[in-house]
């Protein structure tokens, strides 16, 4: 089995979709539908093989029956037969997660073992009972562990100090080295470390190390080992560790559960729902640690009563287990259920009065869901509560600076990185931090631009106008307008290369985007080519009109929208045809019967099973709310948000806007969709053979296959179906080859009839302009090029040619406008700017123009040439 490196790896779409931002797990939208896969789906997760070590020393000749029998329940490979007494029994059903087995509450079980188990059950009084009989390591380990749940602080101090005074003990055997290191942990809660935090975590690992080096078998001890790592933000190695301790006992529930842990860190939620299963299946039920897992990997999907589903029934075995009443309160707070949180916030209070993981659970789920005024009260409340512990001040960091709340975020990560110097994603996040605020900004009405460098200090002035006009399109009333303003100025933050905005946006490097939303701030790539950068040039415009529709809707649903809506508003205000591709992809989907259920979709955006899933999940929510738009008007999708940001779900704001099911919707939908996948020209148009029967009816008796497609079969088709897309596609097609794939003036009618045949197919459009352009009538390629410039979004080749046609005719405003946007797509071209102040000279736009050679001589300051202009034509206009 696979663990993820790192929390956001995520694939690459193989089909570029219409839109490329890809939704890292932070940056999610919570989605009100539910993620409950089918029972009976989930394949339990198997351990990997077991280390031949193990089998070894379980198998050595010298062995008597009671300590191999012992060893077998040691390494967690016994059979019934093996379980002979109580004490085994309960050393067996603790380590498979089976707290609440019979076996724990005989008297000849271990007096630790009966003790961790209440203490795992969240029966601390009654640990702390027992524990009075024994005065071993772990006892006062678990003292500890129990007096730290009752709140009583000092008292679980006074009860750790014997063991970690034997911290420094270099003789100490690894079961009881174990148990000390788990005592620090218990201290760093309480108390923090009790000398200089590096050094100390540095001794830590030297001793687990030597541990392990002595007893190589010990898979408490590189458990211990995965934990740390964990806590310390090492994933791949923390993930590492623990799958090496199943190798060493495939039955360790603990070891299972950081895997599964991990997993939900990756949103990696088949394979939680795959080790849950396996938790379950080893200790026959549901267990504290796969329904915590579940719940935490549903709660990151916004699924809330999801989560619930999953904690339900282990909360009957263990009522009284602390992660799971934490859980409880953080599905009751992402349901905006303010009674239900309450209530298990006071039940985990009278459980565990001294437990900060009830406000801790609630404010990471809020934070996540990008709540942004809702969780700081919770983490602050925790970090207050328990000041020692890093984890409530590194969420609060995250979340205030994808909140756009700098200097918060800076406070509260320095704070916890004095508390926990190893956590990566603190110390780069903060780093991150720290040298924005450095950054250079900009600002208008609506939006605050940040920047670093000459350079992208050009583009973030020349983005300002651009981004009002695309507030009033985006924020307005007109057509499909969000109508709404964001309640605080929107921050876009230009960043110079891809590792620093994969930090901008997620806290993690290795993601590769252009641009993304989290609400009040948006992050975009520089686009510009070389220097690491994964996207060269694009149309930054359109992109960041996609993420400001996100800052929109966020702002009108305080971030309660279900993902696919928000994508699909995005996708739509984009206000540009779908390309071929995506018109293919639909109608591909369409055809057989592939298009994602209304339950599906959301995830489709987070963790497409195969790359071109993700594609899919754009283009078919964009057809979706165009579908809306159409039947219901562009006011229906605004209601329903305004309905989202109640709590309300799917299925009942549809019913009561749209007036249908999310299922009706759904089918109604797809009857609408063929109509217009028969106009785009892809759908198959009713009595009308396919390309493919026609194909078949050439077959003789005796061909195995379709013949190749001929003239003469062209010409029988066409002069039965005169409009038939796939016909006169192949029509073009074959020409094309005739003449090496070169466009000849005999064939523009045949052109002409395929583009209006098929209305989505780029490449008539493509051929006639390099025909016009080529012909001494080279204005006749405008329609086309245009057709071609509007889907364009990597390049401004259209953009280019369009501004030089339109200016042979002197129709300068279009020049201008074409110029400019090819200054847009490649705004550090300075072709570009040169053709830009052409046209604006001639158009009599000495301002205009002056701005473009300002550029070049930022663009290209070495070249004197710009100087020498900028300084001509400031000379032509001195009233400036
Ligand atoms: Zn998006």
């Amino acid at each position: 089995m696979a663990l993820p490196a790192i929390a956001v790896a995520q694939d690459q779409p193989e089909v570029v979709p219409e839109i490329q931002p890809e939704i890292p797990p932070q940056a999610v939208a919570p989605t009100a539908t539910s993620f409950t896969p089918a029972e009976g789906e989930v394949v339990p997760s198997d351990p990997p093989p077991i280390a031949s070590a193990v089998s070894n020393a379980i198998g050595a000749a010298f062995l008597t029956d009671d300590e191999r029998r012992a060893s077998r329940v040691y390494h967690g490979v016994w059979t019934e037969a093996d379980l002979a007494t109580p004490a085994l029994r309960a050393q067996a059903a603790l380590a498979l997660g089976n707290w609440h087995d019979a076996s724990l509450d005989e008297h000849s079980a271990s007096v630790e073992d009966r003790a961790e188990a209440r203490v795992l059950r969240g029966e601390f009084a009654e640990a702390f009972e027992l524990l009075t009989q024994t005065d071993s390591l772990r006892a006062s380990r678990l003292r500890g562990e129990a007096l730290e749940a009752l709140g009583r602080s000092e008292e679980a101090i006074a009860a750790i100090k014997p063991a970690l005074d034997q911290l420094s003990d270099p003789d100490l055997p690894a079961e009881a080295l174990l148990e000390v290191v788990r005592t620090w942990r218990v201290h760093t809660r309480l108390k923090g470390t009790m000398g200089e935090a590096l050094d100390e975590y540095k001794a830590i690992n030297a001793l687990l190390q030597e541990a392990r080096n002595h007893d190589k078998l010990a898979w408490p001890i590189r458990l211990a080992e995965a934990q740390l790592l964990v806590d310390k933000d090492n994933r791949a190695q923390g993930g590492e560790a623990a799958l090496e301790a199943l190798t060493l006992n495939p039955r360790a529930a603990q070891a299972w559960m950081l895997v599964g842990e991990l997993a939900v860190d990756g949103f990696d939620v088949d394979q939680v729902e795959s080790v849950a299963k396996r938790l379950e299946l080893n200790a026959g039920g549901s267990t504290v640690s796969s329904a915590a897992m579940l719940a935490r990997a549903r709660l990151r999907l916004a699924d809330a009563e999801g989560a619930e589903l999953a904690l339900a029934p282990a909360r009957e075995r263990y009522p009284k287990a602390v992660r799971l009443l934490a859980l409880s309160a953080a599905a009751a707070a992402l349901a905006y259920d303010e009674p239900a949180k309450q209530r298990w916030l006071a039940r985990l209070a009278e459980v565990a009065p001294g437990s900060i993981e009830g406000v801790l659970a609630v404010g990471s789920a809020l934070a996540e869901a990008r709540q942004y005024d809702l969780a700081p009260p919770y983490l602050l409340q925790a970090s207050t509560r328990s000041p020692y512990r890093p984890e409530p001040l590194i969420e609060l960091g995250m979340m205030s600076l994808q909140a756009g709340r700098d200097m918060e975020s800076i406070d509260a990560l320095t704070k916890a990185l004095k508390l926990d110097p190893f956590h990566a994603r603190a110390d780069n996040t903060l780093k991150l931090a720290q040298i924005l605020a450095g950054y250079d900004r900009v600002e208008s009405e609506h939006f605050i631009v940040r920047s670093t460098g000459p350079m992208d200090g050009l583009l973030a002035g020349e983005m300002l106008p651009l981004l009002e006009t695309m507030h009033a399109r985006v924020a307005g009333s007109a057509e499909g307008g969000i109508d709404h303003q964001p309640r605080v100025k929107t921050v876009i933050d230009l960043m110079p290369d891809d590792r620093a905005f994969s930090v901008r946006i997620a806290g993690v490097t290795q993601i590769h985007t252009m641009a993304a939303s989290t609400g009040p701030c948006i992050a975009m790539s520089s686009p510009r080519e070389g220097g690491g950068r994964r996207v060269g040039t694009y149309d930054w415009l359109r992109v960041v009109r996609h993420e400001y529709v996100h800052t929109v809707t966020l702002d009108r649903t305080s971030n309660r929208i279900p993902h696919w809506f928000t994508e699909a508003a995005a996708v739509f205000l984009e206000d540009a045809p779908r390309d071929l591709r995506t018109s293919e992809m639909l109608n591909e989907a369409l055809e057989n019967d592939a298009l994602f259920g209304m339950d599906e979709i959301n995830i489709k955006f987070i963790r497409p099973k195969k790359p071109i899933e993700r594609a899919l999940a754009y283009a078919q929510g964009h057809w979706m709310y165009e579908y809306m738009v159409r039947r219901w008007g562009s006011k229906a999708p605004l209601d329903l948000m305004d309905r989202y940001a109640k709590g309300e779900r799917q299925n009942e704001a549809f019913a009561a806007v749209l007036g249908v099911s999310q299922d009706e919707f759904f089918s109604d939908f797809q009857s609408w969709a063929r109509e217009q996948a028969i106009a785009w020209g892809l759908g198959q148009r009713p009595g009308e053979p396919t390309l493919r029967e026609l194909l078949k009816a050439e077959m003789t008796p005796e061909m195995k296959s379709p013949p190749p497609i001929s003239q003469a079969m062209i010409d029988r088709w066409l002069a039965a179906h005169p409009e038939h897309p796939e016909v006169l596609r192949s029509a073009v097609q074959l020409a094309l080859k005739s003449n090496g794939g070169e466009p000849t003036e005999a064939m523009v009618p045949l052109l002409e009839r395929l583009a209006a045949a098929r209305p989505v197919d780029d490449l008539p459009h493509r051929m006639l302009s390099k025909l016009h352009l080529a012909s001494g009538a080279p204005q006749r390629a405008i329609a086309h090029l245009e057709y071609l410039d509007i889907r364009e979004q990597y390049t401004a080749v259209y953009a280019v040619e369009l501004a030089r046609q339109y200016a042979s005719l002197r129709d300068w405003p279009k020049a201008m406008e074409k110029a400019r946007r090819a200054t847009i797509v490649a705004p550090f071209a300075p072709a570009n700017r040169e053709l830009l102040a052409a046209i604006a000279i001639n158009a009599g736009d000495l301002a205009l123009a002056e701005r473009q050679l300002e550029a070049l001589t930022i663009i290209e300051p070495d070249r004197q040439q710009h100087r020498a202009r900028l300084e001509s034509i400031r000379q032509k206009r001195p009233s400036r």
